[in-house]
C-alpha cells in the first residue's frame, strides 16, 4: 500500500491543530462561555454537567443573553448605516433558522420585526404574542389557505413569488374588501456562498422573477385593487461571508426599483455568515450593514433617485452563535488510515436527527469535551451520531484531547440555527428539548419528545376505547 489517497487525508488543510484543545474560540461560542475550576464548560452561566444531568443529551442549549445581543447590534447596525443616507432600515428576524414562541418574543423585545414562511411558522410568532403587523410572510407556493389566514390575521406584508399566487392574492384581499401590502420576490443573478459570488444573466431556480419581468408584475399588482405594491425583495444565499454579492445584488435591484419607481422599500433578505470553526472569519455586521446600505445609495445617486427605506431578514446571524448542542458520548474507535495516520471515530448519542447540516450541505462544526478540561495531545477525531447512515457526521473534522472517551459530554457550538429547525425523527430517535440559559439559570422553552409522542401518530396502535 502506498499513500494515504488524497480523498482518506485524515485533516484537511484549514484545520489547525490547537495549542490548546480545551480552548472556546470567542467567534463560535455564545459570548461569556467559559469553563468553570473544574474544566466544565458553562454557558449563560450554567455548566454542561449540570444541564446534563437536568435534561439529558441530546440537548440543544439557546444563549438567551446573546441572542438578544445578535439583535440588538443587527438592528442598531442597519439602522445607523440607514440614517447616514436619511431613510430607515427594519429587520426581519428569520423565523426560519429558530422559532419558538420564545424567542419570538426575545427578538420583539429587542425591535425585529419577524418573517416567517409556512402557516406553521405563522402560528408560532402569533402565538408568541408578535404584532401581526410586524411579521413578513415569503414562499415559492404558500397555499391559499395560508394566503388567506396571512390576510385576516392582518399580516403586514406578503412576499409575491409568482403570477399564480399574484393573482390568488389579489382574489382573496378583493373579496375581503382590503388592501394588503406586498412585495415582489426577484432573482438579482447573484447567488452568494460564503467567500465568492456567482452572477448569472438567466434565473435557473424556484424563487422569484427575473428582474427583466419585474416591471410587468409590479404594473399588475398596481391594477389589482387589493394590493398595495410596497417593493422589491431579494434573498442571495446563506452563510455570506464580504459584502461584494449583496454589493452586485444591490446595483442589479436598484436599476428596477429605479424603472418602477415610486417604491417605499427595498428588502435585501439575509444570508449573513457566522463562524462555525476558528477559521471561519464573518464581516462584522455593522461593517456588512454599512458596505450594503452605503452601495444601495451610491447606485441610488448615480440614478438620481431618492434612497428607499431597506429592510434585512438575518436569521443565522441572529441565533446561529448562541446555540450548543451537548451529546454523551458513547463509544470511540480508531481507524488506521495508512502512512501512520489514524483517525478517531467519536460517537454521540444524537446525529442527523437533531443536525442535519452537515449530512445536508457538507456544513463544518467545531467540537470540545464539555465536561472536563484535558491535557492529552490533540488527535484528529470525527464526531458522528447513531444514525443507520455512514453520512450521519456531526463534526466531520477536529482536534480534541486524545483521551476523549464514552461517558465524556461534548458540545458542539454555533448549532443555533437551522439544526432545531431542521431536526426529524429518523430512526425514531425523539427530538431533543430546547433550553434556554441566562445568568446561571436555565429553563425548557421546548419540550423534548418521548417515544410516546412518537408512538402517539402511529394509527395502527389501538388506543383505549377503540376494540
Ligand atoms: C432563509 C432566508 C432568510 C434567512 O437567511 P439567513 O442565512 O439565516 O440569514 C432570509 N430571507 C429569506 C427569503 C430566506 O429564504
Amino acid at each position: 500500500m502506498s499513500a494515504v489517497p488524497s480523498s482518506r487525508t485524515p485533516a484537511p488543510s484549514w484545520l489547525r491543530i490547537p495549542d490548546d484543545a480545551n480552548a472556546l474560540a470567542p467567534a463560535v461560542w455564545p459570548s461569556g462561555s467559559d469553563r468553570d475550576a473544574d474544566g466544565v464548560i458553562r454557558i449563560g452561566g450554567v455548566s454542561a454537567t449540570a444541564l446534563a444531568e437536568r435534561f439529558g443529551t441530546p440537548l440543544y442549549v439557546l444563549d438567551e443573553d446573546d441572542v438578544r445581543a445578535h439583535a440588538r447590534r443587527t438592528l442598531a447596525a442597519f439602522r445607523a448605516a440607514a440614517a447616514a443616507h436619511g431613510v430607515q432600515a427594519r429587520v426581519y428576524y428569520a423565523g426560519k433558522a429558530f422559532l419558538s414562541t420564545e424567542v419570538v418574543r426575545w427578538v420583539a423585545d429587542e425591535g425585529l420585526a419577524v418573517d416567517v414562511c409556512s402557516g406553521g411558522e405563522l402560528a408560532v410568532a402569533l402565538r408568541a404574542g408578535a404584532d401581526p403587523a410586524h411579521l413578513g410572510f415569503h414562499g415559492n407556493n404558500k397555499s391559499v389557505t395560508e394566503l388567506e389566514n396571512a390576510v385576516d390575521v392582518g399580516i403586514g406584508s406578503i412576499v409575491i413569488d409568482s403570477i399564480v399566487e399574484l393573482d390568488r392574492l389579489a382574489a382573496i384581499a378583493e373579496r375581503r374588501g382590503v388592501e394588503q401590502s406586498v412585495l415582489i420576490r426577484v432573482n438579482s443573478g447573484v447567488h452568494a456562498e460564503t467567500h465568492d459570488f456567482l452572477a448569472t444573466a438567466h434565473e435557473d431556480q424556484k424563487f422569484g422573477f427575473t428582474l427583466q419581468d419585474a416591471p410587468a408584475v409590479a404594473d399588475r399588482v398596481r391594477a389589482a385593487s387589493g394590493l398595495q405594491l410596497v417593493g422589491l425583495h431579494c434573498h442571495i444565499g446563506s452563510q455570506i461571508f464580504g459584502t461584494a454579492g449583496f454589493q452586485e445584488s444591490a446595483a442589479r435591484l436598484v436599476e428596477v426599483h429605479a424603472a418602477i419607481g415610486d417604491l417605499p422599500v427595498l428588502n435585501l433578505g439575509g444570508g449573513f455568515g457566522i463562524a462555525y470553526t476558528s477559521v471561519d472569519d464573518p464581516t462584522p455586521i455593522d461593517e456588512l450593514a454599512a458596505g450594503i446600505i452605503d452601495a444601495v445609495a451610491a447606485e441610488c445617486a448615480r440614478r438620481g433617485i431618492p434612497v428607499p427605506n431597506l429592510a434585512f431578514e438575518p436569521g443565522r446571524a441572529i441565533v446561529g452563535q448562541a446555540g450548543v448542542t451537548l451529546y454523551r458520548v458513547g463509544t470511540t474507535k480508531s481507524v488506521e488510515l495508512g502512512e501512520g495516520a489514524v483517525r478517531l471515530y467519536v460517537s454521540v448519542d444524537g446525529g442527523m436527527s437533531d443536525n442535519a447540516r452537515p449530512a445536508l450541505y457538507g456544513a463544518q462544526f467545531s467540537a470540545r469535551i464539555a465536561s472536563r478540561a484535558s491535557g492529552d495531545e490533540p488527535a484528529l477525531v470525527r464526531v458522528v451520531g447513531k444514525h443507520c447512515e455512514s453520512g450521519d457526521i456531526v463534526v466531520d473534522h477536529e482536534y480534541l484531547p486524545a483521551d476523549v472517551s464514552p461517558g465524556d459530554l461534548l458540545a458542539v457550538p454555533a448549532t443555533g440555527a437551522y439544526c432545531f429547525s431542521l431536526a426529524s425523527n429518523y430512526n425514531y430517535v425523539p427530538r431533543p428539548p430546547v433550553v434556554a440559559v441566562r445568568g446561571g439559570e436555565a429553563r425548557i422553552i421546548v419540550r423534548g419528545e418521548t417515544i410516546d409522542d412518537l408512538l402517539s401518530r402511529d394509527a395502527g396502535i389501538p388506543t383505549k376505547g377503540t376494540v
